[in-house]
């Protein structure tokens, strides 16, 4: 990621960009002040632009009303879509996201959405028929959660487990506000991920223990911060990016987070290469589609003991002879998986989670 090369040796005086409406004055406020932006030139005679090379690409930075930013070599520039690629919007809701690569044409407008290596994909909150990409191309998603304030949803972060491992991307779970928990608290959910085989990370955005171990995850990848609001991702994305992102306070009556983060913006890191895409908070997590009967599939730590289930279709919801049933009744295996497993199973696809 070269992301870094955007902010070197630039100063206030470089930002070209003028917000046109309140909100886009919001998601100004949300890039670094330093970033650069060069207003996309319009007229193809006069212009420079149009000297450019038809294949041209960049990386989406950040999407606002009716425009996006793109980081292109060294300079962000703005553009949009271009009206036929409009035509496209079909099963998907977004046709970009922060992350996605694109080709450019003479005009500087997005005339291709390049292939992507990996999505963050969920249902639509509205029109759950829709496919939401939240980002495109990350190496890594870290699932933030807290155990207390929001509390702690095993099977939210399954979702999340199956939605990074559907869409390419290496999940790891950052357990943050660990300095409000006595330490057995959170070591239980730490030991339960870690066995199940994934990467987890206990931190603090508060007293910044786990805030080094954090550091040498991120460094040199993409990562997507994703999760429930008010876990605390902004706070990490503060502290790693050494930004300075307004936080939200969480509303004591609901214990969830205000909505503070408004869109998908890609956020370099303050040391060493790499960046983070900071995405909104969500309330609900409605999976991308899975099959049902793959699900164990996501489940590895489950799946070593089905193969002594008595019936080779066993579901091990309620099969006499389960394997994975026999496994948790002899202590081998973590309720809080097998719960939150029967829980996705036995829900709607398109049920939230949250
Ligand atoms: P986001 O919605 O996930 O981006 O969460 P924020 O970063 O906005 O944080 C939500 C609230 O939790 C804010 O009031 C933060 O000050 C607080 N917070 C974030 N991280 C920590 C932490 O590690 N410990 C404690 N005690 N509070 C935290
Ligand atoms: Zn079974």
């Amino acid at each position: 990621m070269e992301i870094r090369v955007i902010i070197a040796g630039m100063n206030e005086d470089d930002l070209y960009f003028k917000p046109p409406n309140k909100e886009e004055k919001h998601f100004k406020k949300r890039l670094q002040k330093k970033d650069r932006i060069v207003p996309r030139q319009t007229s193809k005679k006069n212009s420079p632009t149009s000297l450019s090379k038809p294949h041209d690409t960049g990386q989406v930075i950040a999407i606002g009303p009716g425009h996006v930013l793109l980081r292109r070599g060294g300079e962000l520039i703005q553009s949009s879509l271009r009206g036929k690629l409009k035509k496209h919007f079909t099963a998907e809701k977004n046709l970009l996201a922060a992350g996605d690569l694109v080709r450019l044409d003479n005009d500087l407008l997005i005339a291709e959405v390049l292939p992507r290596r990996s999505v963050l994909q969920r249902k639509d909150n509205l029109s759950r028929k829709k496919n939401q990409t939240i980002a495109a191309n990350a190496d890594q998603c870290f699932i933030t959660v807290s155990i207390q304030s929001p509390s702690l949803k095993p099977a939210l972060i399954d979702r999340y487990l199956i939605t990074c491992s559907m869409g390419n991307m290496i999940p790891i779970i950052v357990i943050n506000k660990i300095d409000l928990l006595p330490d057995g608290d959170w070591q239980h959910c730490m030991r339960t991920y870690t066995r199940a085989g994934f990467t987890c990370v206990a931190a603090s955005a508060k007293t910044l223990e786990g805030i080094e171990s954090l550091k040498n995850l991120l460094a040199g990848k993409l990562s997507v911060f994703s999760g429930q609001s008010g876990v605390g991702k902004t706070s990490l994305i503060n502290i790693v990016c050494e930004t300075d992102f307004k936080t939200s306070e969480i509303v004591a009556q609901t214990q969830k987070g205000a909505h503070t983060t408004s869109a998908a913006l890609i956020i370099p890191l303050k040391e060493g290469e790499g960046a983070v895409i900071d995405t909104p908070g969500i309330k609900s997590f409605a999976l991308a589609k899975v099959d049902k009967t793959s699900l164990l599939d996501y489940y590895p730590d489950l799946q070593k003991f089905a193969s002594r289930c008595k019936y080779p279709r066993c579901t091990h919801m309620h099969e006499p002879g389960c394997g994975v049933i026999a496994a948790i009744e002899a202590g081998e295996l973590d309720p809080m998986r097998y719960e939150s497993y029967s829980k996705i199973r036995e829900s709607n696809d398109e049920d939230p989670v949250g």
